[in-house]
């Protein structure tokens, strides 16, 4: 009989002795081991940094990114990206549920958001049915596996689900947002003006209050005028986060000096050192950015003799699904800019 594995890891191919993270292929049959859950899927939210490397190697041609999606599934077993790693999320209805499976209380039907990463969910996609080039949502019809570890949140009926899918993508960072600023912090949110920007700005205004600041940094002079206006940040400029000093320098301008925290959401490559240079040595960098590098980020604050603490952007921490479910639930200005964008 087959050993089952909490961990999936009875499901990699190659390379053997690897989670099925790490793994370049894993089994994507569709046919439910106990201790594990079947989902029919309706919507893959692919994340950023991903979404955008394959728009821009296909020159933003649907068919091309329809293609790309298709061949890495079928490579891989699993939606992951082989140039960014990284995946992304998905929401489907609960189609089989394995008899070992930790939450018996789920019933066939139940409609379900899962909170780990595309990179290790086996997944079989039988047709695209519509990428939506705006949002990076793909709606498929497939089939998912949910590992008796892989952690999932039911999607509340009162919402709607691209709109559920789109905030629990990024739930990680404004909660971990919520637990790194503190009252009277100075806050710099690289990448500003993007979904999970808006929402750290947001829980950052809230945690470091009237005596703290919170300084976006945004791509284009439009997104000054939206975030000026949504009142999501004190202050919003515009700099190039690829372009270490005009980072630096914008920051330094507005702040007078390095700010406490940093959060960096862009969705590109080369933005660690903007971050490093405009955070004092005694503060913390968070780079929940899937296309950060460690070694760009550890040996170039190195390079510039900076002591500061960096952290790795976990997608997970406790409570992240409901703080931002709650968020965007809640907040009526975060609520309309994201049924704007994801409904
Ligand atoms: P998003 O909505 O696409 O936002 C990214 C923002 O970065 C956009 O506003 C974009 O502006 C801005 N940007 C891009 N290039 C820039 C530059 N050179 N200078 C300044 N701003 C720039 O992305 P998201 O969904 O919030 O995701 C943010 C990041 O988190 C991505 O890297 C994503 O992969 C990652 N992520 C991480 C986890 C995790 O578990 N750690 C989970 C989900 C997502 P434009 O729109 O003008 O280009």
């Amino acid at each position: 009989m087959e050993k089952l594995c909490k961990y999936g890891t009875n499901r990699v191919i190659t390379p053997k002795g690897v989670l099925p993270q790490a793994a370049t292929m894993i089994d994507n049959t569709m046919v439910v081991k106990d201790n594990e859950l079947l989902i029919d899927v309706i919507t893959l939210n692919i994340d950023s940094a991903s979404f955008t490397q394959i728009k821009k190697a296909c020159n933003s041609d649907v068919k091309k990114m329809e293609e790309m999606i298709l061949e890495i599934v079928k490579d891989r077993g699993k939606m992951q990206n082989p140039v960014t790693g990284s995946g992304g999320m998905l929401i489907g209805k609960v189609k089989e549920v394995g008899k070992l499976f930790p939450d018996q209380s789920l019933k066939v039907g139940d409609k379900i958001a899962t909170l780990v990463s595309l990179s290790l969910t086996p997944l079989l996609i039988n047709r695209i049915k519509k990428i939506n080039i705006e949002n990076d949502q793909v709606n498929i019809d497939g089939t998912a596996i949910l590992f008796e570890t892989g952690i999932f949140a039911k999607v509340p009926s009162d919402m709607n689900e691209h709109l559920v899918l789109a905030a629990l993508d990024v739930a990680g960072a404004p909660a971990q947002v919520d637990k790194l600023v503190n009252e009277g912090d100075s806050v710099a949110i690289i990448g500003a003006a993007g979904k999970s920007g808006v929402l750290c700005a947001y829980q950052a205004m809230k945690k470091a209050g009237i005596n703290g600041t919170v300084i976006g940094v945004v791509n284009e002079p439009q997104q000054i005028l939206e975030l000026k206006d949504l009142e999501l940040c004190d202050d919003v400029v515009m700099a190039d986060a690829t372009n270490a000093l005009d980072v630096y320098e914008k920051i330094m301008a507005i702040n007078g000096e390095q700010v406490d925290v940093t959060i960096n959401v862009v969705n590109v490559t080369d933005t660690e050192m903007g971050c490093i240079l405009s955070t004092k040595e005694t503060g913390i960098v968070y780079f929940f950015s899937m296309a950060t590098s460690f070694t760009k980020a550890a040996l170039g604050a190195e390079g510039v003799g900076s002591d500061v603490k960096m952290i790795i952007g976990n997608g997970y921490t406790a409570g992240h699904a409901d703080l931002t479910l709650n968020l965007v639930n809640n907040v009526p200005l975060i609520k309309r800019l994201f049924e704007k964008k994801y409904t």
